[in-house]
């Protein structure tokens, strides 16, 4: 069925420009024409919206939900219950205007599971990119919910696992965090011989990998031996600045998380050792996200959405965070958030602009995102594949359950 998109705004994240008086003509899920002279079709009119395209969350665990302790929940529920958490976030997102989100991370499988079962229309949510299980050395980052692997031949199986539960990437724990009691922020996991098996493993499978890396040692490590995106990159120098450059991969900072921990993390009932961990990390993290911009290293929004305090969706507070805490641009933010995350996903050839070919996922608001980036905490309509996903009357009950 055709359907025709009228009385819109386009916003060219180019150029910031916006765009009145055409219309985007939706079949089979996709865009085919952006034109003034749509023809015949059913009409729908947008109400004089600015239209983005849908945002894409590069960095996301839809098992949590903004518990202050991710880790005591997940060791402690049933794998069913944790499932039904991940089904609820995965809608959050999408009545969010997070059409697509890439999840890095839950126990059991059950993100690979929650992926299948949204592409089959069981449960409505956005459509999802994802790891299962991450994988780390014994008692490394995140190990209570990751494959513990040590050693060559234990990684490379632990790689070819992933890959047979039907994982769309491969994580890997490549340094301490924040939420794991006893380790170091400074600290490297594993070895760099480990490392490079691991890549190697996946991309004989045609994987991409995602590396869990904050130090400058582990960061440059991981690059030199392939990954496709860095996660969090709290902690980097000008070199690693460079390699990035030089390898092409992504950095996805995720400010919100460590922001969130930091300055209210202490009342809100995080353990002590996260709070502390968190403020250790936040100053350079956000000196180092302002070099990033002017270096021009390829950057993907990801969120950490579902850790402490912070519920999905978490991309527009994310968002509004790289603004007024490291001072970027809209235009900048809302680039890494759709084409940057897409091309990181390896989805750029389908995703993160409104093109014609591409698929027809659009978010609409009342106001313009680039002159006011809070505008992305209200959607007034999400569409998914040129469906509508959520209307305002949804988008609002979602928000409740935050306030
Ligand atoms: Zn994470």
């Amino acid at each position: 069925m055709k359907n025709i998109f009228t009385d819109l705004q386009l916003v060219n994240l180019k150029t910031g420009q916006c765009t009145s008086g055409c219309a985007l003509v939706v079949e089979d899920g996709r865009f085919v024409e952006i034109t003034s002279t749509p023809g015949e079709g059913e009409t729908i009119s947008l109400n004089g919206g600015f239209v983005l395209p849908g945002l894409i969350d590069a960095h996301v665990h839809l098992v949590w939900e903004g518990q202050p302790d991710p880790a005591q929940y997940t060791i402690t529920e049933s794998p069913v219950m944790t499932s039904y958490r991940a089904a609820r976030s995965a809608w959050q997102n999408l009545a969010g205007g997070v059409t697509t989100v890439r999840d890095v991370g839950g126990p059991h499988n059950i993100p690979i599971e929650l992926a299948k079962a949204v592409k089959q229309g069981i449960v409505p949510g956005s459509r999802i990119l994802a790891a299962g299980a991450g994988i780390a050395q014994t008692g490394g980052h995140g190990y209570f919910m990751c494959r513990e692997a040590d050693g060559f031949d234990e990684i490379r199986k632990a790689v070819r696992e992933q890959v047979k539960a039907g994982a769309d990437l491969i994580k890997l724990m490549c340094s301490g965090g924040a939420y794991t009691q006893g380790e170091s922020i400074h600290a490297m996991q594993f070895s760099d011989k480990e490392i490079h098996i691991a890549v190697q493993t996946a991309k004989a499978a045609g994987k991409k990998v995602a590396a869990h890396a904050l130090p400058d040692l582990a960061v440059k490590t991981c690059l030199e031996a392939g990954v496709d995106t860095i996660e969090h990159a709290a902690l980097i120098n000008d070199k690693s600045l460079h390699l990035f450059k030089r390898t092409g991969a992504f950095m996805v900072p995720t400010l919100a998380p460590y922001y969130l921990m930091a300055t209210q993390g202490a009342e809100y009932g995080v353990p002590n050792y996260a709070v502390i961990k968190s403020q250790q990390v936040m100053e350079q993290y956000i000196t180092s996200l302002k070099k990033v911009v002017s270096t021009g290293v390829n950057l993907a929004l990801g969120t950490d959405a579902g850790s402490p305090q912070l519920p999905h969706p978490a991309l527009p507070y994310e968002a509004w965070l790289w603004y007024k805490e490291a001072g970027l641009d809209p235009l900048t933010i809302l680039k890494a958030a759709t084409q940057g995350s897409a091309w990181a996903l390896g989805l750029e050839h389908e995703l993160g602009e409104i093109k014609r070919g591409y698929l027809a996922d659009f978010v609409v608001y009342e106001k313009n995102p680039v002159e006011e980036i809070t505008a992305l905490h209200y959607p007034q309509y999400v569409y998914k594949e040129g469906q509508l996903a959520a209307g305002a009357s949804v988008i609002w009950s979602v928000s409740l359950l935050h306030s």
